[in-house]
């Protein structure tokens, strides 16, 4: 779904912005730049050592170093040299104002930029490497070499100065110096990259500010609460205040949270208030040892537990944003969106379905598909679920689904498989559903044009009978099939008596109604379906007839004939006129040699024969026209 939907830029603030966008490449802008850190740094340690001065050498953090990291980390590497150097100068300039030679100056404000300097350039390359800085191992990198590794080094740089210098023990000086320095870079590093987060000023938006502020201000109380009284050590009580107000104000007001903390125990606890004083059992400087250690301890399991919370957060957001954005697309479809379990019941079913097939939303789910569908197209759609729970992972079904209406609709449904998230396996199908009704209809339009044209070219326009074009044909085929089959084929050739002469008395109008008389009477001859009726041409018609034989189709001639002497037909000239045909029949087992053509010549001089012996009689192929059928015809 995310990558369907990914977030936008300004939903995902996981990163706080490292590093910033390109300033101007060197010049007095840079310049400038390097100059407002440098001084800054340089107020900050001389604020550090007027307060370590204030409280006789115990301080709980040392802010300056974690400033300069965080924002050096926030600058490009190119620039870090002109900063360092004010920064070391500014730096030398306070210890110098504090009374200390320039050589002491130069040398502890050089110890600083080695720890800042150290810290800075392993921070780089892990940023570049991990990207993110709540990612559990940049947390994890950060301590090693920001909270202990860079204070460590620093720390015995300077206590190795002091003690050339002054003679004072190298661990006295290192045990004043590593911790404040590695908790003020664990606090102060944080803090000011927390404060350069847009992410915060989002959180002092008109929408949160209140709860943002509620968050601090609380903390604020509690804190003051459990630090201005020497009568209980519980400062765990502030953990689940901490923890709702972490949730109010995100990552980055986390780090100010922090401070609130660390900055209010410093204060109370060097004025000998607190849990930590009354942990410190009267000895000062123990009491701010705790303080370093819980608050190190603090810092330590915070931050990625805020990381977490806001991933967590996020993910949270962009599933919801990306289910909304999935469902507003299938709400809106003009095609039925469906979603179904494979055995077919709907789980979902979009609005579309109302406007498409008239049934409501809910009519619809938690349905079997089949329910609406028409029971003709059930067995197919069965094979295809089938299929889908066998590996196709996609398929399209068209079938007829019922209106609310009562009537069906021809629809087609483009399905996918919907795996389940974790095994992988099939776990239903979404379908999309569209109304193919009006298609399907003039498919079905077309083919039964075609079909009528087609019947329009087979048949003759007068009888309605088939023309000479299609008996033609059926010849053929049913000569191929009876050479398979071994049946006969018969064929009977029908020629109206003297017709010429109905057309001289009657007009050809009048004959044109014999021949359509004469069809009816045809087709009761010639009754099975195999049977082809045609008009062959002019008056004369052939009657095809599959499997029949010489003497079946003799006794059908003979039928015919008379049912043409038995009939009257009406022809529009006031009275009943009667009518006589002459039949030639053939019949023949279909073999290599012959052709089909040889049938109809059979069929003809049959004719000929039939219409020599005295026309009105039907008579076949092998019969000879004797002398004395000849005279009778004379006589
Ligand atoms: P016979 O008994 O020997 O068959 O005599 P007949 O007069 O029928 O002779 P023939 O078969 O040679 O005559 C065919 C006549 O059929 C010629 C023509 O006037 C007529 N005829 C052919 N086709 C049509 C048609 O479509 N309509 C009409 N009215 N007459 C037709
Ligand atoms: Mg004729
Ligand atoms: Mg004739």
């Amino acid at each position: 779904m995310r990558e369907l939907f990914p977030l936008s830029a300004s939903e995902s603030d996981f990163l706080w912005p490292l590093p910033a966008p390109k300033p101007p490449r060197g010049g007095l802008p840079s310049f400038v730049e390097a100059l407002q850190v440098g001084v800054l740094f340089g107020a900050l340690c001389a604020l550090g050592r007027l307060f370590v001065h204030e409280t006789h050498h115990i301080a709980a953090f040392w802010p300056a170093d974690g400033v300069l990291l965080a924002l050096l980390l926030r600058r490009p590497v190119r620039y870090w040299p002109r900063i360092l150097l004010f920064a070391w100068l500014a730096d030398a300039i306070s210890v110098l104002a504090r009374g200390g030679t320039i050589s002491m100056g130069l040398i502890l404000a050089g110890c600083n930029m080695v720890e800042v300097m150290l810290a800075g350039v392993v921070l780089w390359r892990g940023l570049r490497a991990y990207r993110d800085v709540a990612s559990p191992r940049f947390m994890m990198l950060f301590v090693a070499a920001a909270g202990l590794a860079a204070p460590a080094l620093s720390g015995l740089l300077a206590a190795t100065y002091h003690s050339l210098a002054f003679g004072d023990p190298v661990a006295t000086i290192f045990r004043h110096w590593f911790p404040s320095h590695a908790f003020g870079m664990m606090l102060m590093t944080p803090l000011t990259l927390a404060l350069m987060d847009p992410a915060l000023q989002k959180r002092f938006s008109r929408r949160h500010i209140l709860r943002t502020l509620g968050a601090f201000l609380s903390m604020l109380a509690f804190c003051l609460v459990i630090f201005d009284q020497n009568r209980y050590a519980a400062f765990f009580g502030l953990v689940p205040l901490l923890m709702i107000a972490m949730n109010q104000v995100r990552i980055a007001g986390t780090a100010i949270l922090c401070f609130e903390f660390v900055a209010v125990a410093s204060l109370f606890t060097l004025h000998q208030h607190g849990p930590f004083w009354l942990m410190g059992e009267g000895d000062l400087a123990k009491a701010v040892l705790l303080l370093q250690c819980s608050g190190f301890l603090m810092v330590l399991w915070i931050f990625p537990l805020a990381a977490t919370m806001d991933r967590q957060r996020k993910l949270r957001v962009g599933y919801a944003l990306g289910m909304r954005r999935y469902r507003l697309l299938a709400d809106n479809s003009r095609d039925i969106v469906v979603v179904a379990t494979l055995e077919g019941r709907r789980i979902y079913v979009s609005p579309a379905v109302e406007d498409v097939l008239g049934w409501r939303q809910e009519e619809w789910l938690n349905h079997d598909a089949t329910d609406t569908m028409h029971p003709h197209d059930i067995p197919a759609f069965q094979r295809m679920l089938k299929g889908l729970t066998q590996g196709i992972d996609r398929s399209s079904f068209r079938y007829r689904t019922r209106h609310r209406k009562g009537h069906y609709v021809w629809v087609e449904a483009s399905m996918r498989v919907l795996p389940d998230e974790v095994t992988g396996e099939p776990d239903g199908f979404v379908a999309s559903v569209r109304d193919i009704s009006e298609r399907v209809e003039a498919a079905q339009k077309l083919e039964e044009a075609h079909r009528m044209l087609q019947q329009q070219a087979q048949r003759d326009g007068l009888t309605q009978l088939s023309n000479r074009g299609y008996f033609d044909e059926a010849l053929e085929r049913e000569w191929r099939r009876g050479r398979r089959t071994g049946n006969p084929v018969a064929l009977l050739m029908v020629d109206l008596d003297h017709f010429k002469q109905i057309n001289d008395s009657y007009g050809h109008r009048a004959g044109d109604q014999c021949l359509r008389h004469l069809a009816p009477l045809l087709r009761e001859v010639a009754k099975r379906p195999s049977d082809v009726i045609a008009r062959y041409g002019g008056e004369e018609f052939a009657l095809l007839l599959p499997d029949v034989s010489l003497d079946a189709a003799m006794m059908l001639a003979e039928l015919l004939c008379i049912k043409v002497r038995e009939a009257e037909f009406d022809i529009g000239i006031g009275r009943p006129l009667p009518l006589r045909v002459s039949v030639g029949v053939a019949a023949e087992i279909p073999d290599k040699q012959n052709r089909a053509d040889h049938l109809v010549e059979m069929a003809d001089r049959a004719l000929y024969t039939a219409k020599q012996l005295g026309r009105d009689r039907a008579a076949h192929g092998n019969q000879e026209i004797s002398s004395a059928h000849l005279m009778e015809h004379m006589q």
